[in-house]
């Protein structure tokens, strides 16, 4: 594990054209929380430490892109970098993250660290208002915009949800990706209700219900939510993905696609 705590929280300018889906970035931004946060950090996991005999805390936030934290440990002293996705968490929230990692420090613990706590705050709309922009800044493959050169992918999610196929979900931002990836043509942040369809099929090539049919798929995990610990690709998933009209046709085209060499 490594971490990026050089690059500067604020450095980059604000984001190009992202469309009235996305939340402004929050209060979480001003100096004056993000110090007051830094030092109940640092206080959370000093005391911590010390029942877990650490005499020497470091604990800062870093602007990791994907909610992840990383530590260095040496002897009694140990170094967190703390995502920044945790600026703005309650103290319980902080509390039991901290325990969480503290736990995975010791190996004495592989439970997960979603606490009813933390998860609380994850999936608020406190935590999507601050970091959902933060984390397009931070995306480097999304076309930080839903329409394609030939698709539009808001169209395609607003069909879906008129078909009754998936429920709506107001807070999700749909991109195209900047590379037109083959094999990986889905990815979508559940925390952040952010997804990213592969441009390989905005094409006038490749017919619209091939990339409907992959966020289709996206979207479906984001209905599923936080489900720490379960398969994601379960039995009852792939039940669903093929309630989708024409999801054999669009198997065939993705398996065509991921060989294709032009
Ligand atoms: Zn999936």
């Amino acid at each position: 594990m490594e971490g990026n705590a050089s690059t500067s929280y604020r450095g980059r300018s604000a984001v190009p054209e992202l469309g009235d889906k996305v939340l402004a970035v929050g209060d979480a931004m001003h100096a004056g929380e993000r110090s007051r946060m830094s030092a109940e950090l640092t206080d959370v996991f000093i005391s911590l430490g010390r029942e877990h005999g650490y005499d020497d805390v470091v604990a800062e936030f870093a602007p990791f892109k994907e909610f992840k934290s990383t530590w260095r440990r040496s002897g009694s002293s140990v170094r967190f970098q703390i995502s920044d996705y945790m600026v703005g968490a309650d103290h319980g929230a902080l509390e039991d993250y901290a325990a969480s990692l503290y736990e995975r420090l010791s190996r004495r613990s592989r439970k997960s660290i979603y606490t009813p706590r933390l998860t609380s705050w994850l999936t608020s709309r406190d935590f999507l208002s601050r970091n959902q922009a933060l984390y397009l800044e931070r995306s480097r493959n999304l076309s930080l915009d839903h329409r394609g050169r030939v698709y539009d992918l808001q169209e395609a999610y607003l069909s879906l949800r008129d078909q009754g196929l998936v429920r709506a979900c107001p807070d999700a931002v749909f991109n195209w990706t900047v590379r037109d990836n083959r094999r990986k043509v889905g990815y979508c942040s559940v925390l952040m209700k952010v997804v990213a369809i592969s441009s390989i099929m905005d094409s006038e090539k490749v017919p619209p219900f091939v990339s409907e049919y992959v966020l289709y798929h996206e979207l479906l995990h984001l209905q599923d939510g936080l489900r720490p610990g379960s398969r994601c690709h379960d039995r009852d998933f792939h039940e669903r993905e093929r309630l989708h009209p024409r999801w054999k046709e669009s198997e065939e085209w993705l398996r065509r696609l991921a060989r294709r060499r032009d």
